[in-house]
C-alpha cells in the first residue's frame, strides 16, 4: 500500500511530536465474503431476447456466487495508531452489506435491483459494488472497493467527492500458453545473452501467461453493466487468446517478428489490439496486466501513456 499518495501534510518523523504515528496518513483494507444468487432477466424483454443478451445468466430461477469484497479506507492515524478500529469496520460491513446480502437473492434485496421500477437495474458485479459503496460511504472513509464474483471476474469502484457516481471498472482474467525468445536480430548471440541472459537461448522457452483486462465506464442504468461482458470476453478470446495460445510468439505472431516479445511488449501489443474494438463496444480499455510468471508482470494503462495513471486508490486493492 502506498500511504504516501494520500494528501496530507508532510509527515513528521515518527518522534515524540507524533506519538503512535498520530496524524500520519495510511490506507487500510478489510476483506469480507458473502454468498448470494442473482438472475439477469429484464421484464420488458421477451424470453428469447433475455437469453440472447444475458446468456445462461437469464436462466430462471438464477444462479449464485461466493462473493469476496475488499474495502480500502484511508485517513490519518488516531492516538491509538489506527486509521479506524477494525472492530468498527467489521461491524459496519456486516450491518450494511453482508447481513443483508448473505444467502439472499440479490434481485430482491435492495430497491436498486427492483426491476419493476424504471430506475431498477440488474444486480451485476459492478452495479452491486456501486450499491455497496453507497451504503458504506456514510460510515467509513472509503478510498476504493473491489468485488470478486469469482477469480476471473471482478469490479472496482473508487470513492470520494470527485468520483463519477456511476463509473466502475470491470476486469476479466484469462490465460494463454506461449513460447518466446528474447533477442534483437541485429545483435550477436553473445550480445543478446549479455542483455537477456537465458531468455536469449536460441530455441526459446515458454510461459503460462495470466492476462487481466480492465475496462472502465459508467454502468448502464438498466442493465447495470459497464459493457457487454460476453462481447468483452469474445474480443479478448478472438484477438488475443486464440492467436497467441500455444504459439512461438516470435514466429507465429507477426508483430513479434520485428519486436522483442518481452512481457512489456506483449502487454503493449495486447492493449493496442484491444483498445479500438473495446471502444467500439461502448467501454474504454483501462488496463492490461500480463503476468508472465509468479515473479514478474507487466502493466499498461491504456487510456493515457503516462506512467502515473494508476489511481492511488486502486493500488490499495492491487496487492490484496
Ligand atoms: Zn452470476
Ligand atoms: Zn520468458
Amino acid at each position: 500500500m502506498t500511504a504516501t499518495r494520500l494528501t496530507a501534510p508532510p509527515a513528521a518523523p515518527a518522534s515524540s511530536t507524533a506519538p503512535h504515528g498520530r496524524g500520519r496518513p495510511c490506507v487500510i483494507t478489510r476483506r469480507a465474503g458473502f454468498s448470494a444468487s442473482h438472475l439477469y432477466r429484464l421484464p420488458e424483454l421477451d424470453e428469447a431476447e433475455n437469453a440472447r443478451r444475458f446468456g445462461p445468466c437469464s436462466i430462471a430461477p438464477g444462479h449464485g456466487h461466493n462473493y469476496e469484497l475488499i474495502v480500502a479506507m484511508g485517513g490519518p492515524l488516531d492516538a491509538d495508531g489506527m486509521v479506524l478500529n477494525l472492530s468498527d469496520v467489521k461491524h459496519a460491513i456486516r450491518r450494511e452489506v453482508t447481513d443483508p446480502l448473505d444467502f439472499r437473492c440479490l434481485n430482491g434485496v435492495w430497491p436498486e435491483f427492483d426491476l419493476s421500477r424504471p430506475e431498477g437495474r440488474l444486480p451485476t458485479t459492478e452495479a452491486l459494488l456501486l450499491a455497496i459503496r453507497d451504503r458504506l460511504a456514510p460510515h467509513l472513509p472509503l478510498v476504493a472497493l473491489r468485488l470478486h464474483e469469482h477469480t476471473n471476474l471482478w469490479a472496482d469502484v473508487l470513492a470520494g467527492p470527485t468520483t463519477d457516481p456511476m463509473e466502475a471498472f470491470l476486469s476479466i482474467r484469462t490465460h494463454f500458453a506461449a513460447a518466446h525468445r528474447l533477442a534483437r536480430p541485429e545483435l550477436s548471440q553473445s550480445e543478446n545473452e549479455a542483455i537477456y541472459g537465458k531468455c536469449a537461448r536460441p530455441h526459446g522457452h515458454g510461459h503460462n501467461y495470466l492476462l487481466d483486462v480492465t475496462v472502465r465506464g459508467p454502468i448502464d442504468p438498466r442493465t447495470g453493466m459497464v459493457c457487454d461482458l460476453a462481447e468483452l470476453q469474445r474480443l479478448v478470446n478472438d484477438l488475443v487468446v486464440e492467436p497467441f495460445d500455444h504459439t512461438f510468439l516470435n514466429k507465429d505472431v507477426e508483430h513479434f517478428a520485428t519486436c522483442v516479445p518481452t512481457a512489456e511488449n506483449i502487454a503493449l501489443h495486447i492493449a493496442d489490439l484491444l483498445s479500438e474494438p473495446i471502444a467500439a463496444s461502448g467501454a474504454r480499455l483501462h488496463r492490461v496486466r500480463l503476468q508472465e510468471s509468479p515473479n514478474n508482470a507487466a502493466e499498461v494503462f491504456a487510456e493515457t501513456p503516462q506512467l502515473g495513471m494508476a489511481p492511488a486508490a486502486l493500488e490499495a486493492l492491487a496487492a490484496v
